[in-house]
């Protein structure tokens, strides 16, 4: 088993890789910008290096300063965690040619991933149903086109796109040239490519994703679904497993196709496929070729340690279990807490003078946040993943209620509020919301 491992990451993902690297007796090092100098994994890995400012796009984006502080320390692996370079296909192959393991899938498969039109064909050959769409769009002039062959309302999406952005809606034909020019704009901005696609845009759909393992020998399993519709801003806020929206016999086909596709293109390691769900109809969207912020509520009803699997996977371990093998218990829900103003959402950065974080059967709290610490400024506002696992949906949110009401978090304002108003909605309880829900709602919210 690797020996040692650099985790290309900050927050709370930091500190799950630290813990899984723990407790399979593997060393850790930290790498951290100037404003992280006094982050919870950077205190607890073994080693610490600092790669440069504030700044991302100095430090965590900074690929030759984390390959020369892997290759100071001696690693024998780098996890990139999620979000900065973990889909980041250059990164992965420079972490490769300096002999070090990536953890995670193939450069091959993280170029193909990234590329959403690359990843629609891919779906097509694997026979996973797809959104109606276009190719790249070259004009407006062809947007049009594709618009009036698809049928409004369309989306037009960054090719290169992630995290929501370089999205735009049409309704009709005079709405499409500020689309297409908007999501142009925001696909540069964000990937440096502005290359364009269309897709039919779903009116109330769920955001389904299903997780999946692979490993080299063409072993594949997953561990069921996600619920992930309760979302602003294309970007979610609450996910659920199972999701309420499907039978037992839908969730086993989506598990089952999304496993032959994974096993068809030889993809190794921790992945999840997205679905959107409509009147009984699954349609790809995309793969994500990394570890997802909401695998702890996987991890809770399925019994296994993703962070550990993706190790294990990494050092040329087998999974050594069948799909047979996989039992699921109970429900799990995940609460992303934000250091943010629960009615402006505009982030609250500040020091935390008080922090008491809830606990008991079935609450599980993924944070860096300790009493004391100052949030920097700098980075994503979430601060805290508050799970939460039990028998049946009901005792889940009683469960939930529960927990956020413990949760104590003083010095910045916090999304907490917007948790509890949430999940005491009639829609939120009977599981009835798609993925519109919470902005069509979010307003009066009580
Ligand atoms: P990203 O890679 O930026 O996360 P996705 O393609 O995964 O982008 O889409 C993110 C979210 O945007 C989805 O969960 C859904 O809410 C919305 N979305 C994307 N494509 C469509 C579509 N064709 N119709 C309706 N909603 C969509």
């Amino acid at each position: 088993m690797f020996e040692k491992v650099l985790i290309a990451n900050r927050g709370e993902v930091a500190l799950r890789i630290h813990r899984a690297c723990r407790e399979m007796g593997i060393k850790t090092v930290a790498v951290h910008s100037e404003a992280d100098a006094n982050a919870m994994h950077v205190r607890l890995a073994d080693e610490a290096v600092c790669i440069g400012p504030a700044r991302s796009s100095d430090s965590y984006l900074n690929k030759s300063a984390i390959i020369s502080a892997a290759t100071i320390t001696g690693v024998d692996a780098i996890h990139p965690g999620y979000g900065f370079l973990s889909e980041d296909a250059d990164f992965a192959e420079m972490v490769e040619e300096h002999g070090i393991a990536f953890i995670g899938p193939k450069p091959e498969q993280i170029r193909m991933m990234g590329d959403k039109l690359k990843a629609r064909e891919f779906a097509i050959q694997c026979g996973l149903p797809i959104v109606p769409g276009s190719e790249a769009l070259e004009d407006v002039e062809a947007a049009k086109k594709w618009a009036l062959q698809i049928g409004y309302p369309v989306i037009i999406k960054a090719k290169a796109g992630g995290g929501g952005k370089g999205m735009k809606i049409a309704h009709n034909e005079q709405e499409i040239e500020t689309a297409y020019m908007m999501a142009r704009a925001e696909a540069k901005a964000s990937f440096s490519s502005d290359e364009v696609y269309m897709e039919k845009y779903l009116q109330h759909p769920r955001h389904i994703e299903v997780q999946v393992l692979a490993d080299s020998y063409g072993n594949v399993v997953h561990l069921g679904e996600r619920d992930c519709s309760i979302q602003r801003q294309n970007q979610k806020v609450i996910e659920e497993t199972p999701s309420p929206a499907l039978n037992q016999k839908q969730r086993q086909e989506i598990g089952e196709i999304a496993r032959k596709a994974v096993k068809q293109i030889g993809y190794v390691s921790a992945g999840t496929l997205e679905f959107l769900f409509e009147d009984g109809e699954f349609y790809f969207l995309e793969m994500n070729t990394r570890l997802q912020v909401e695998h702890p509520i996987t991890e809770a009803v399925s019994g296994v340690d993703i962070v550990r699997e993706q190790l294990r996977i990494a050092d040329g371990a087998k999974l050594g279990y069948t799909q047979d093998d996989i039992v699921f218990q109970g429900c799990a829900i995940e609460c992303r807490i934000n250091a943010e103003d629960p009615e402006t959402f505009v982030p609250n950065a500040g020091k935390i003078t008080e922090w008491h974080a809830p606990g008991g059967l079935g609450v599980r709290v993924d944070s860096e946040i300790y009493s004391g610490y100052r949030i920097p400024p700098f980075y994503d506002s979430m601060i805290a993943k508050l799970i939460v696992h039990g028998r049946t949906r009901n005792g889940v949110l009683m469960r939930l209620h529960r927990a956020l009401e413990e949760f104590v978090i003083d010095g910045v304002k916090t999304t907490i509020p917007l948790h509890q108003k949430i999940i005491a909605q009639p829609e939120y309880i009977d599981g009835l919301y798609d993925i519109h829900w919470l902005e069509d709602t979010i307003r009066n919210l009580k």
